[in-house]
Order: C-alpha cells, then sequence, then structure tokens
C-alpha cells in the first residue's frame, strides 16, 4: 500500500508531467488520431476472436459487434430501481448512459462439423453501427460461412437469427438450421404485429426464417442434436428459448444463450423480470433453475450478452450469482 504521501506525489508528478513540455510536444503537434510513431492509427478494432479448446472440441467465440442500448432503464430491469441500476453500473465502472450487451456468438468444430451458435443481428444499422461484424470475424478466425454444417438459433431475437441474412445475402448455403418450432411459429406470426415492443420483429423476422423452413430441423428439449451437442428447453425469455450443453471427453461447456443479458445487474438479481421476456415471470423461474444447476456443478458458461469473450462461471452469492469470468488465454 503506498502511504499519502506516494500517492500525492504521484498526482503532483503527473499533472507536472501532462503540463510538461513533453506533454506538450505529442499533443500539440499532432492532430487526434494522428501518429508520428512507425505505424499508423488504425482506427478500427482488431478482429474479435476467441478461441478455446473443449476436450477434443475446438471452440471459438466469434463477436458481431456490442449492441449500445443507451441508458439503462427500469423498464428493462423490472423490480429494480433506478438507483440501484446507475450505482451497480457505476459502481463497476461502467456507465448507466451506454448499457451494452456483447453479441458472442460460439462456434463448435467438433472435428466432424462446424456448429455456429445464433448469428448477431446481421448487416443494417438498426441496432447502430457496432454490429452486424460476424461474418468478417468469422473470415478473420479462417472460416468461410458456406463451411458452416450447422447454425444452432437458440431463439429467434433479432440479435440471433437476424444475422442469417436474407435472400441473396444468405450467408450459410450449406448449413442445417436447428431451431425449436414455437420460436418459428410464434417469431413469424402475422397476428403479433400488433404486440408492444415485439410487433415490429415479426416481419423482419419472417424474411428471414420462413424461407429457410426446408432446412430447419426442429429441436426437443433433452434432444442431443449433434454429437455432443444437447437441448436443454429454458423458456420465458422466448417460448422455445433453448440453452446448449456441449460436451467433449468429459469437459461441459453451458451455453446459456439468453438466461441473462447482464453479468451484474441480472445475476445479482435473477428473480427481476426482464423488459424483453416474452414472459418475464417463466424467464425468472427458468433463470434460476439453470443458474442453480450451473453453480452446483460448477459448470463452465458462454453467455451470449456478457463481456467478452463471456466465457467464465457463476456462484451463488446472497440472493443471486457472482459471475466469475474466466481468465482468457493466450495459448491453448
Ligand atoms: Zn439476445
Amino acid at each position: 500500500m503506498p502511504n499519502t504521501s506516494d500517492v500525492n506525489d504521484f498526482a503532483f508528478s503527473r499533472r507536472k508531467l501532462l503540463t510538461g513540455s513533453a506533454a506538450l510536444a505529442t499533443f500539440g503537434a499532432l492532430g487526434i488520431g494522428q501518429a508520428a510513431a512507425k505505424a499508423p492509427m488504425t482506427h478500427a478494432a482488431a478482429p474479435a476472436v476467441y478461441r478455446f479448446k473443449l476436450g477434443a472440441f475446438e471452440g471459438t467465440v466469434i463477436s458481431d459487434g456490442p449492441l449500445h442500448l443507451g441508458p439503462a432503464k427500469r423498464d428493462l430491469f423490472q423490480g429494480l430501481t433506478q438507483e440501484v441500476i446507475d450505482h451497480t453500473l457505476d459502481d463497476n465502472f461502467l456507465s448507466p448512459a451506454d448499457l451494452t450487451l456483447e453479441q458472442n456468438t460460439l462456434l463448435i468444430n467438433t472435428g466432424d462439423k462446424l456448429v455456429l451458435f445464433d448469428t448477431g443481428v446481421g448487416p443494417g444499422d438498426a441496432f447502430g453501427k457496432s454490429t452486424g461484424r460476424l461474418i468478417a470475424n468469422l473470415k478473420a478466425a479462417g472460416v468461410e460461412p458456406g463451411d458452416i454444417d450447422a447454425v444452432v438459433i437458440t431463439h429467434a431475437h433479432p440479435d440471433h437469427c437476424w444475422g442469417l441474412g436474407v435472400g441473396a445475402a444468405y450467408h450459410f448455403p450449406n448449413a442445417q438450421i436447428y431451431m425449436t418450432q414455437a420460436d418459428l411459429d410464434f417469431w413469424t406470426d402475422e397476428t403479433k404485429r400488433s404486440l408492444p415492443l415485439f410487433g415490429s420483429f415479426i416481419d423482419p423476422t419472417r424474411a428471414v426464417l420462413l424461407p429457410l423452413r426446408d432446412r430447419m430441423v426442429f429441436v426437443k428439449d433433452g434432444q442431443e442434436i449433434l454429437p455432443g451437442i444437447q437441448a436443454m428447453a429454458t423458456p420465458g425469455h422466448t417460448v422455445g428459448h433453448t440453452s446448449y450443453i456441449i460436451t467433449s471427453e468429459g469437459q461441459t461447456l453451458f451455453n446459456t444463450a439468453d438466461l441473462a443479458h447482464h453479468s451484474l445487474l441480472v445475476m445479482q438479481n435473477p428473480k427481476m423480470k426482464f423488459g424483453f421476456d416474452t414472459d418475464p415471470e417463466q424467464g425468472a423461474a427458468t433463470r434460476i433453475r439453470a443458474f442453480d444447476m450451473v453453480a452446483a456443478q460448477k459448470l463452465t458458461i458462454v453467455a451470449y450478452h456478457f463481456p467478452w469473450p463471456g466465457i467464465g462461471h457463476v456462484v451463488k452469492h446472497g440472493d443471486g450469482y457472482r459471475y466469475i469470468a474466466a481468465p482468457m488465454l493466450t495459448a491453448l
């Protein structure tokens, strides 16, 4: 621990540095964003690709880019006060004015099949300019979309299925699509156009999913859809929301999909009613059942909307859970 005078010395020398000639030379001579270094500024994120092993399988988390949802509001996290929401984010160095959810798609190479879980929100700026990066990041990971054998849609929300692409821009010509019939039926139902909040999803989702019907395999609870990949019905967020237990050589990864959208707000308060759930009460009950299982069995999870790359563990903590991000591997 530094003593008070050390801290003051640090503050003093930092201030001196910032007002000194070195700082003036750095900030004064160059325009913002320029560099005199031997490499230029890139002004672009490095490819968002994260690789790990799971027994004999190889996993890669691939980002479609973050969703910036604006201010974190009570109507999304029902049951929490605005004060709790703001303080929780602020105390964790996150901005209450910019609620950010990642889109961590998961690619599993079983050795025999390339299996992609969810596709992000796809092109277009309905969800902002930071999204729609899946295909570029997939290619950066050395995978062509045409190489993918199976696309598993955990549920038919825009940020999970619209990235399949539409018509000539359909991205996965050689893949079978795995999802529940319940979600296909719900999210392509024209009578749901009038629903508040969700109604605007219906027509674009029809355009994405209906042409793919003959490629679809409808998933059932408990079914091993591909060797080592087992479906687990986790309804509430949507009627057919499904999580996946992925196992190879005794190692297990639980793909939570959207059981929780925020690693702090929802995990600390799992009984909350989440504003984007079609059945928020069922969503909360399912969330608690699933995360109790994850905590008891000490499973590794991958969570679609948690901070990149969304891999970690869950322990019970007070009335909720604590999410502990796994250290990121820099070598396999
Ligand atoms: Zn989602």
